[in-house]
């Protein structure tokens, strides 16, 4: 089987190093088995997402020289792949699902949950026998299935997880109608044909409800590599409030991309430190996830001086 994997960001705001890193890895894996890469635009969040947003990005990795075969300005045979014109999918599979209605703010949930402990509180089953506030709209949740679900990873290993007590019902749709991306990834990677799923480790611990999703529609399971996240001198995931520069900002700023590409991989360990300029391409060779390093924050540079 072909392999077909996908980088899917939001363009919620400029990419910055950390989501750059993790396209280039997801390209690399795809490029280095003659795979199909494909660019999905995850703009489910219609109060965030901007068009404008969505163009920077596309320059962005154009730029860097992650190109993709099937997305936004290439088309291809499993559009659309913009998530806000793909309502249609998400429609057919909640109607494959028992869900039900719940009209319950994310106050109450929060309120009434048993424990506090997560950083979502676990549905506490307000609304499983119907509406509480047939007046309000709603939002659909899910239940997922009893049992514990597993999910292997390239480089996590192993998660198990008792969706029913760990998770709880969670939200499909929310109760302005946006999608939620629970659901919109799950089905997309399925109508995609993914077979590879490359992204940040800040999404494993979703991983379980996602592969409970796709197997209660019916949808193969991807393989699975969570990636480290690029990390501020504080430990926490690099963002603007560390004073990095967002990769437009390096591009409008006449920086070389092969210096930005080559800082992203001595990053991981994928080149040694005395390599100062590298194109993407010449990084496909034999790209494996297993090569990818964690290094300690005290191994990086400052990002505007690659
Ligand atoms: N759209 C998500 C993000 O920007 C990534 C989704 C995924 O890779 O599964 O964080």
């Amino acid at each position: 089987m072909s392999v077909r994997g996908r980088y899917a960001p939001s363009p919620t705001g400029r990419l910055h190093l950390g989501n750059v890193r993790t396209a280039l890895l997801a390209w690399l894996q795809v490029r280095a088995r003659a795979g199909t890469f494909v660019l999905r635009i995850e703009d489910v969040d219609r109060g965030r997402s901007r068009a404008h947003f969505e163009q920077t990005l596309i320059d962005d990795l154009r730029w860097l020289g992650l190109e993709w075969d099937e997305g936004p300005e290439r088309g291809g045979a499993h559009g659309p792949y913009r998530q806000s014109e793909c309502s249609a999918r998400y429609e057919a599979a909640l109607a494959k699902l028992h869900t039900f209605a719940c009209t319950c703010t994310r106050k109450e949930v929060r309120a009434a949950a048993a424990s506090g402990s997560g950083v979502e509180p676990v549905y506490p089953g307000t609304c499983w026998r119907g509406p509480t506030h047939p007046e309000r709209p709603s939002a659909v949740r899910w239940r997922p299935p009893e049992g514990v679900v597993s999910v292997s990873d390239a480089r996590m290993g192993m998660l198990q997880e008792d969706l029913r007590a760990e998770a709880g019902s969670f939200l499909l749709r929310r109760r302005d109608g946006d999608w939620a991306y629970n659901l919109a990834v799950v089905v997309d990677d399925g109508f995609m044909e993914i077979s590879h799923v490359l992204r940040g480790e800040d999404l494993w611990t979703s991983t379980p409800r996602h592969v409970a999703l796709a197997t209660a529609l019916g949808l193969p399971v991807p393989q699975y590599t969570h990636v480290p996240l690029l990390r501020g001198p504080d430990g926490e995931k690099l963002s603007k409030r560390h004073g990095a520069p967002d990769v437009a900002a390096l591009r409008e700023a006449g920086e070389e991309p092969g210096r930005v590409v080559a800082w992203l991989a001595r990053s991981v360990g994928l080149v040694s430190d005395s390599v100062r300029t590298v194109t993407a391409q010449a990084l496909v060779g034999d790209f494996e996830v297993a090569a990818i390093v964690d290094r300690p924050r005290t191994g990086m540079v400052d990002p505007w001086r690659l």
